[in-house]
C-alpha cells in the first residue's frame, strides 16, 4: 500500500513530487520543504514516517481514495489537514496523477500539494457570517454608502413586516414612523460620521402601520483604505420591554386600589410643585386626610367593604379638587392632597368640601356608611421645610385634628413646632451628654450651727458642658422637666452619690448625702425597686447615709400613692426631706400626709429674714410647725453670720449655706470638713446671740 505521503507542504504553499514505480525513482520537486529533515534521499523512508503528521480523521478516508485512484483511477484531487512539526494545523489541497502503461499497469505517480489554510479559514468566517445573519434573534439590514438596502434577513421580515424582495435597493427611510423630528436624524447621522457608530431607541413604522419601538444600533462599515462601503443596521423591537416598563411604573407610582398616585409619585410631584410655586411666586397648601373610622368600617364588615369605601371615597375627594391638585393615597386610610395656587387662609373652602366629600354618607353593597376624616394642613413657602418635612408637618397637624375630635382640619403650627422641635434636640443632647458623662454632683455642706458639726452634705448636679463650661442646674433641668430622660439622669445621680459616700467611706468619713429627686422619679410606682437595686449595689452603705430631697413645689399627682411610695423607701432605711418649704400652696399637704423627716425653709424667706418682719414671721412658724409635727428643721440660703445667728434664736440649729460653704466637687469636702469651722471666732461668734457657753466652747473645739 502506498502511505499517504503526500503531506509535503512547502513553506511557499506548494509541493511537488513524483514516483516512477519501475524505477522506484523519487523526486521531490523544487519546493523548499517544512519539514527541512526530509530530502530526496530520505524521500521514501520518511513516507512513512509522514504518515503521523495528517489528521487522524482524514487517514482512513484519504487511504481509501487513494487506494481507489491505484486501482483504477487516473487523477484524484483530496483535501486533507496535517500537523506541522511546530504542532500547527494547516489544510492541503493535493492532486495526484497516475500514469499507466498501454496495458493499463501503473508506472508511476505523481503529485502537486498546495497549504489551502487561509482560504480554509475565511470560508469559514463567511459561513459563520452567514449564520449569523440568518439566525440573529435582531433584524439586520445592510445598505450601501447611498443608503439603498442591499440585503436584509429573516428577523427583519418578521420585525417590519416586509420581504426581502420588497425592500432591496429601496432606503430604510420607508419604515420611519413620523413620531421623531428631522433634527433626531440629523444627529443620528452626526454621530455615524463621527464615531462611526450610533445606538438609540428609535419608533419604526410596520407594514401594516402599526408603530413600534425598537433599539437601534447602526455602524459604518469601511474598506481598508477608509472608505464607507456599508451600513449595517441591527435593531430589535422593544414593544413588550416598553409595555412592561409602562405596567412597573403603574405598579410603581399608583395605588392598586384607588389608582391614585402614591407615596413614591407624591414624593416626585410634589418637589416640582413647590418649585414651580416659588417660580410663580404662588403658595401651595399640603393637606394631610386620615380617615377616622375605616378600622371599624373593617372590622366590623369586612376588608372588602373597606376597600370599595376607600374606592368610593377616593373618587369623591378628587372631584373636590381642581385639575392641576394632586391626591395621593399613602398609607392605609392616608392620603395626601396637594393644592396649588392657594394659602391656607384660602383654601378653607376645598378643605370644608373634602371634609363633607368624606362624612357624607355613602352606600357600599348593601351597608349604608358614614365616617370623616382628620386633616391637617400647612402651606408653603410659608412653613419653608422639605417636601418631606412639609408632609411630616401636614401629620403632625392631622393628629391635632384627631386629638379635638376629629371630622375637622387642624393647621399645622410652625412655631410650636420649632419648640417642640428645639425640646427634642435638648434632650437628645442631655441624653448624650450622659452617655459621655458630662455630668457631675458638687456638695453642699449642711451643719450644725449649734453643735457647730457637719451633720451632711447636699449633692447638686452640675453639667461640665464641653463649650459652655459649668452649667447649674437651671440651665438644664427644666428642659428635660416631665421627660422619661429625667427619671435616667435621677437614678445616676443616686447612684454617684452612693458611689461618693462609699469613696469617703473608704477615706475614713461619714458624710449622709441627701439628694434632690423630682416629682415624676418620685411617682413612678415602682421607685422603691429601683432605689432598693440602687442601694444593693452599695451593701456597705448604711441606707440612713442617704436622703431624698422633694420639692415641696412638685406636683405630686396622688398624695397618699406617693405617701405609700415614700413608706416603702423608709422600709429601705433611707429618709425624705421636704425641700424649698413654703413656696408651693400644698405645705400644710404635704407636711400632713407625706413621711418627712426633715422641712427645709426656702432660702426666698432665709435671705429677708433680717430686714422684712413677715419673712422673720414665716421662718419662726415654720420652725415652729416643724416642733409641732416633730420634724426636724433646716434652713437654706444662710449668706451671712448674722443670718445664722437669727436663724439660732428662732430655735433653728441647721444651715446650709453660702455663708457655710459654697456647693463643692466632692475631692474638696475631705479638706473642708476637717477644717470647719476654720474661723472659730465666726462660729463664736455666731454662737454668742445664744449665750449659750457651752455651744461656743464645743464649736471652738472643734475642727
Ligand atoms: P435646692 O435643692 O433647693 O438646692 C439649693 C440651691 O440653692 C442650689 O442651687 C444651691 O447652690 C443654692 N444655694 C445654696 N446656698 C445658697 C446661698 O446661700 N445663697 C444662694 N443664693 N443660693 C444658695 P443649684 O445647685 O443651682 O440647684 C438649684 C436647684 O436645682 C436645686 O434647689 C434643686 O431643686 C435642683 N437640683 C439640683 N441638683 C439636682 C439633682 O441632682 N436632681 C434634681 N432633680 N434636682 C436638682
Ligand atoms: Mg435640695
Ligand atoms: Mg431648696
Amino acid at each position: 500500500m502506498l502511505p499517504l505521503n503526500l503531506a509535503f507542504i512547502a513553506e511557499n504553499g506548494l509541493g511537488m513530487w513524483a514516483w516512477n514505480l519501475s524505477t522506484q525513482e523519487r523526486t521531490l520537486g523544487d519546493s523548499i520543504f517544512a519539514f527541512d529533515h526530509i530530502s530526496n534521499e530520505s524521500f521514501s523512508h520518511t513516507a512513512i514516517a509522514l504518515e503521523k503528521y495528517l489528521h487522524p480523521d482524514d487517514r482512513e478516508r484519504g487511504d481509501s481514495e487513494i487506494q481507489a485512484l491505484l486501482r483504477d483511477g487516473a487523477q484524484i484531487e483530496m483535501g486533507f489537514r496535517v500537523y506541522r512539526p511546530s504542532g500547527e494545523l494547516v489544510h492541503i489541497k493535493s492532486m495526484m496523477k497516475v500514469f499507466r502503461d498501454d496495458g493499463g499497469k501503473l508506472i508511476g505517480i505523481h503529485g502537486a500539494s498546495i497549504d489551502i489554510t487561509e482560504f480554509k479559514l475565511s470560508e469559514e468566517k463567511l459561513k459563520l457570517a452567514a449564520s449569523v445573519f440568518t439566525h440573529a434573534s435582531e433584524g439586520i439590514t445592510i445598505t450601501d454608502p447611498e443608503g439603498n438596502i442591499i440585503d436584509v434577513n429573516g428577523e427583519f421580515t418578521a420585525i417590519t413586516g416586509y420581504s426581502r424582495q420588497e425592500v432591496l435597493g429601496k432606503n430604510p427611510r420607508i419604515l420611519k414612523s413620523g413620531r421623531h423630528s428631522p433634527a433626531f436624524y440629523t444627529e443620528i447621522w452626526e454621530t455615524l460620521a463621527e464615531k462611526d457608530h450610533w445606538r438609540g431607541e428609535i419608533w419604526n413604522r410596520r407594514k401594516n402601520g402599526e408603530l413600534y419601538p425598537e433599539l437601534l444600533s447602526i455602524s459604518l462599515v469601511r474598506d481598508t483604505t477608509g472608505i464607507i462601503t456599508h451600513h449595517v443596521a441591527l435593531f430589535s423591537d422593544i414593544s413588550h420591554i416598553k409595555e412592561q416598563q409602562k405596567k412597573l411604573e403603574k405598579i410603581a407610582h399608583f395605588d392598586p386600589l384607588s389608582h391614585l398616585p402614591n407615596r413614591t409619585l407624591l414624593r416626585e410631584r410634589l418637589p416640582l410643585a413647590m418649585h414651580q410655586c416659588l417660580r410663580s411666586k404662588q403658595s401651595l397648601v399640603v393637606v394631610f386626610i386620615d380617615l377616622d373610622e375605616l378600622k371599624a368600617v373593617n372590622d366590623k364588615y369586612g376588608p372588602h367593604v373597606g376597600d370599595e369605601l376607600i374606592i368610593a371615597l377616593s373618587q369623591r375627594m378628587k372631584e373636590t379638587l381642581r385639575e392641576n391638585d394632586t391626591l395621593a393615597r399613602i398609607g392605609g386610610d392616608e392620603f395626601v392632597a396637594v393644592l396649588t395656587g392657594l394659602e391656607t387662609n384660602n383654601c378653607t373652602s376645598i378643605l370644608e368640601r373634602l371634609l363633607q366629600a368624606v362624612s357624607r354618607s355613602i352606600t357600599v353593597g348593601e351597608v349604608e356608611l358614614k365616617i370623616s376624616a382628620s386633616m391637617g394642613v400647612t402651606s408653603y413657602p410659608q412653613d419653608n421645610s422639605g417636601s418631606d418635612l412639609l408632609i411630616r408637618h401636614a401629620g403632625l397637624a392631622m393628629y391635632e385634628a384627631k386629638k379635638v375630635g376629629k371630622n375637622c382640619y387642624h393647621v399645622f403650627d410652625l412655631e410650636h413646632q420649632m419648640v417642640e422641635d428645639t425640646r427634642r434636640e435638648n434632650i437628645e443632647r442631655i441624653r448624650s451628654a450622659l452617655q459621655q458623662g458630662e455630668f457631675v454632683l458638687y456638695y453642699q455642706p449642711k451643719v450644725n450651727i449649734s453643735k457647730a458639726t457637719v451633720i451632711g452634705a447636699e449633692a447638686l448636679i452640675r453639667w461640665q458642658h464641653p463649650e459652655r463650661g459649668l452649667l447649674p442646674p437651671a440651665e438644664f433641668l427644666p428642659l428635660i422637666e416631665n421627660h422619661p430622660i429625667s427619671i435616667e439622669l435621677g437614678e445616676w445621680v443616686i447612684a454617684t452619690a452612693l458611689s461618693q459616700i462609699a469613696a469617703w467611706q473608704g477615706l475614713g468619713i461619714y458624710i449622709p448625702v441627701s439628694v434632690n429627686i423630682c416629682a415624676s422619679q418620685l411617682q413612678q410606682t415602682d421607685f422603691a425597686k429601683h432605689l432598693q437595686a440602687l442601694l444593693s449595689a452599695w451593701p456597705q452603705i448604711d441606707p440612713r447615709c442617704l436622703q431624698l430631697e422633694v420639692l415641696e413645689t412638685s406636683e405630686l399627682d396622688d398624695v397618699l400613692q406617693v405617701s405609700k411610695i415614700m413608706h416603702d423607701c423608709i422600709k429601705l432605711g433611707v429618709s425624705f426631706a421636704l425641700d424649698d418649704f413654703g413656696t408651693g400652696y400644698s405645705s400644710l399637704t404635704y407636711l400632713r400626709h407625706l413621711p418627712i423627716n426633715l422641712i427645709k425653709i426656702d432660702q426666698s424667706f432665709v435671705r429677708d429674714l433680717l430686714i422684712n418682719p413677715d419673712d422673720l414671721m414665716i421662718v419662726e412658724s415654720v420652725v415652729g410647725l416643724a416642733k409641732s409635727f416633730k420634724r426636724e428643721v433646716i434652713a437654706e440660703g444662710v449668706e451671712t453670720i448674722a443670718h445664722s445667728a437669727a436663724l439660732l434664736q428662732l430655735g433653728c440649729e441647721l444651715v446650709q449655706g453660702y455663708g457655710i460653704a459654697r456647693p463643692m466637687p466632692a475631692r474638696d469636702i475631705p479638706e473642708w470638713v476637717a477644717n470647719w469651722p476654720s474661723d472659730a471666732g465666726w462660729a463664736a461668734n455666731n454662737l454668742m446671740y445664744r449665750n449659750d457657753a457651752k455651744a461656743i466652747s464645743e464649736a471652738t473645739n472643734t475642727g
